[in-house]
Formats: structure tokens, sequence, C-alpha cells
């Protein structure tokens, strides 16, 4: 391998696919939605967020959650595919239960560091938020279930005027750490991030948490996600969420754009020397694949055969 002079090699991605890159799909059968987690842990995906506990009313691609997470669990057992970790997202206690009790290994829950765009899009403040993630983490203590906290608009406002401090990013993730959160992961939802941006709310980040277990959730909006990943590498960051073909972004989040692409960051860091365990050739095979599945054509760049 060759020395990139940016540390540690390995880097873990949790592949968000058939959660946030198909909630803005039309919706998919439950059966199609668990033969794509199959497909990407034969790829290689050891961490995929497979499934969303939220209202199917608010997203309908969404509704079945349950049922991929049980029938993407009885495909590892029946040696489908070798077992991934699968995350749930889950927006309050009612859909932790959902989820805990569907099998998932690990929630996922989100507040914004933006108050405009969590009061616009949960309907709730800061505060309120932080309180039913404090009770979920409990609920998920009990069940022995890591919880990993998405920060989101940790890089900017959508809304106008409205300022992000990096310190408060830092000071809202070191919360939720102190109310049983495992993970922390910074999203950009709406691809304000740039390198100086991020540099600062990593370094805050880190300062405010030293050694804490950070992610990045990086979008395409302005073209940036991949620059921004290279930057956050540098920065000593090992961890990322990224979606087969670039798909996703909050249905809720006008221009939010797609998520940073696996088979894109896969084969990026191949370039660079470094190592996710996922195999390109399947991982590109899945993606051309995927075209098929969602009926139209896909923003990520590499090719299984340009
Ligand atoms: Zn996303």
């Amino acid at each position: 391998m060759r020395n990139t002079g940016i540390g540690e090699a390995e880097v873990t991605i949790r592949e968000v696919g058939p959660r946030d890159g198909l909630q803005g799909e039309r919706p998919l059968p439950t059966g199609e939605r668990a033969s794509l987690v199959l497909g990407l842990a034969r790829a290689g995906c050891r961490r995929i967020e497979a499934a969303s506990f939220v209202s199917e009313k608010a997203v309908p691609a969404m509704a079945g959650g349950g049922d991929v997470i049980r029938a993407a669990k009885a495909g590892f057992a029946a040696g489908e595919a070798p077992r991934a970790r699968l995350t749930g997202l889950v927006p309050n206690l009612r859909g932790a239960t959902a989820a805990i009790e569907a099998g998932c290994d690990e929630l996922s829950v989100t507040v914004a560091a933006s108050a405009t765009y969590n009061e616009k899009n949960v309907r709730r403040t800061i505060e309120e938020s932080v309180s039913e993630i404090a009770a979920i983490c409990r609920q998920a203590a009990d069940a022995a279930l890591p919880v990993d906290a998405v920060v989101s608009c940790a890089f900017g406002s959508p809304y106008e005027g409205e300022e992000i401090a990096p310190v408060f990013v830092a000071e809202l993730a070191a919360r939720l750490v102190g109310h049983g959160c495992q993970a922390i992961t910074l999203a950009d939802t709406t691809g304000l991030a740039n390198p100086p941006v991020l540099e600062q709310v990593v370094t805050a980040l880190n300062s405010a948490l030293p050694g804490a277990d950070l992610g990045l959730h990086l979008h395409e909006t302005r073209g940036t996600a991949l620059l921004n990943a290279y930057v956050a590498l540098e920065l000593g960051v090992r961890r990322f969420d990224t979606a087969l073909g670039g798909l996703g972004g909050s249905p809720f989040a006008q221009g939010a754009g797609g998520n940073l692409s696996t088979e894109d960051f896969v084969s990026f860091l191949e370039s660079i020397g470094m190592t996710s365990g996922i195999d390109l050739a399947g991982i590109l095979e899945l993606a051309a694949r995927l075209r098929l599945l969602v009926g139209h054509d896909i923003a990520s760049k590499v090719r299984a055969n340009p």
C-alpha cells in the first residue's frame, strides 16, 4: 500500500442507500429494499442504514421498515450475504420501540444544529429534540443497542441570517454523548460545508469530545462532497456515511442534493491507497442495477464500464 501521508488507512463506511438514498424515491416493495441491503453486504458493506421508523404518511418510501430489517436478517441467517450491522433511523420513542423489536443493531437519531431547520422540519425546538434523544438512549441502553446521533445542518444553516457556530455544534454533540449517544455524525444536510468550515467544526468537536467516535455525512449539493471528505480524512476522520448511486438527501430540505456516492468514495479511497473493505467491482455492479430499481440515471461518476 502506498503511503498517503494521512495516517491510518482503514476507513469505515456506513451505507445509507436503503434509507437516505431511497426515502425520496417512489416507494419500493420491502422485499426489494431488503435485497438491496443483502447486495450491499455481499459487496463488503459492514454497516448499513437499512430502514427508517418514521411515519409512513410523512415518508411513504420508508413504510415497512421492520419488514426490511427482518427480511435482511433472515437473509444473513440463510447465508445469502455476510452479516452486516444494520442501523434504523428513529425520530421518536415509538420509532425506537419498533426498531428494537425489528432487530436493528444500532439506532440513529437526528437533531439539527439549526434551530429554524429543527422547528420547520420536526416541529420541535432543539431542546425538545435533545430530551427525546435522551429518552431514546435510555430505551436503547435497556436493549443494549448503541445510538449514533446525527447532527444535521452542522456546517451551516440553509436559512438566511442564521449562523451555526462551530462551538455550538460541539457543545450540542457533547450533550448528546452525555445523554448516552455512543457516536456523533456531523451531517452537511444542505451541502454548505467547505474545507475551512469543515476544519473549524471538526476541530471544535475534537476539542470538546477528544477521542469521540466521529463520522461525517456529506451531501453533494454543490459538488463538494468528495473534496470535503478528503479534508476530513486529512483531519483524521475515519467514518463516513455514503449512499449507492449518490442518491438521497432529505425530502424536507430544499436543494439538499444527493449523498456522497459510495462507489465514487470507494474508488477514490483505493486511488489514494486507503481501504474501506468494500469491493469496487461489486459495488459498481450494484449501482448499475440501482438505475433499473429506481427507474432513472444516478449521479455517481464512476461507472462499471466507462
Ligand atoms: Zn444524507
